[in-house]
């Protein structure tokens, strides 16, 4: 049995964990997550494992990014399944504190962000979602003081946030994205997927399925409106309420009239019975 990462609940513990973990000028890596662990998370572990020398996993299921109608109250919590898993990949500690310890009584700060927070993609349908993570975020970074930070590519726009914050606020952390991590039949992992039926999980390969289908015909020339109306069209078809299907600049966010605007991402945001899921795919 590998030996069990670290654990550390409280403020006065994780500043111990940190200086024991800092000796020998060790580089350091952290991986935020909010638990309910799958490979895509282990993903970024591992890839974190290779560029630093002590690697970091936050769990925190964090209440300011949750809207009052949305999923906070049952949103999965694996936690025994999420430590053993943690240590085969070999994380060497791990922050897990609790809702009292990151938002004390009278909490009343909030990092705000423009840019690509206001893309006019998630931001959109969920509103408070932002300013929810990148407080939660700059606090972790605050508290650990990594040299690096791993996201999923698979929030593709909360990764271009979470750089612009690091880079505005001076918080001299790398953020480096990770490629999606998908299911064999190309549906991206996510904690949220055990919310869906059988029926839906068998639906719910439409959406990669649509952006691999757009990707390849604006790769062949095909007019971008009539790809991306195309695609809009077989999402709803396969059952989806479609939030958006939007192709965009793959750096700025900003709307992509042609392959000519440059590198292009298609991304996606959809429902499928009350399970909201989200995609996306360079072209
Ligand atoms: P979450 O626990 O859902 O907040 O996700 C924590 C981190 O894991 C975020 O940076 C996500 O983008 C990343 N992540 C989640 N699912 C995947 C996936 N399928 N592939 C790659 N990264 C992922």
């Amino acid at each position: 049995m590998p030996p069990a990462p670290t654990v550390v609940r409280t403020l006065p513990s994780l500043r111990r964990a940190l200086e024991r973990l800092r000796a020998r000028r060790a580089t350091v890596a952290l991986v935020p997550t909010m638990g309910a662990l799958h490979e895509g998370h282990l993903a970024l572990v591992r890839q974190a494992k290779k560029r630093a020398s002590r690697v970091i996993v936050s769990i925190f299921v964090n209440p300011t990014q949750f809207a009052p109608h949305e999923d906070f109250g049952s949103y999965p919590r694996t936690w025994k399944a999420d430590l053993a898993k943690l240590a085969e990949a070999k994380a060497d500690l791990i922050w897990r504190p609790d809702v009292s310890t990151m938002y004390p009584r009278d909490f009343a700060t909030r990092i705000s962000t423009e840019g690509p927070a206001m893309a006019d993609l998630e931001d959109r349908f969920r509103p408070h979602f932002f300013s929810g993570v990148t407080t939660v975020v700059g606090k972790l970074f605050i508290q650990c003081r990594p040299d690096i930070a791993l996201f999923g590519q698979k929030d593709y726009q909360q990764l271009k946030v979470v750089t612009r914050m690091a880079a505005d606020l001076d918080l001299g952390v790398k953020i480096i994205g990770v490629p999606i991590v998908r299911e064999r039949d190309g549906l991206a992992m996510s904690s949220r997927n055990v919310y869906l039926s059988n029926e839906q999980r068998a639906r719910a390969p439409a959406l990669y399925r649509t952006l691999k289908d757009a990707a390849g015909r604006l790769r062949n020339g095909d007019h971008l409106e009539a790809v991306m109306s195309d695609g809009a069209r077989t999402i709803e078809d396969a059952g989806f309420s479609l939030d958006y299907f939007e192709a965009r600049h793959a750096e700025t966010l900003s709307p992509a009239g042609s392959l000519k605007d440059g590198p292009v991402r298609l991304l996606v945001a959809a429902k499928i019975g009350d399970t909201r899921l989200i995609d996306n795919l360079g072209v």
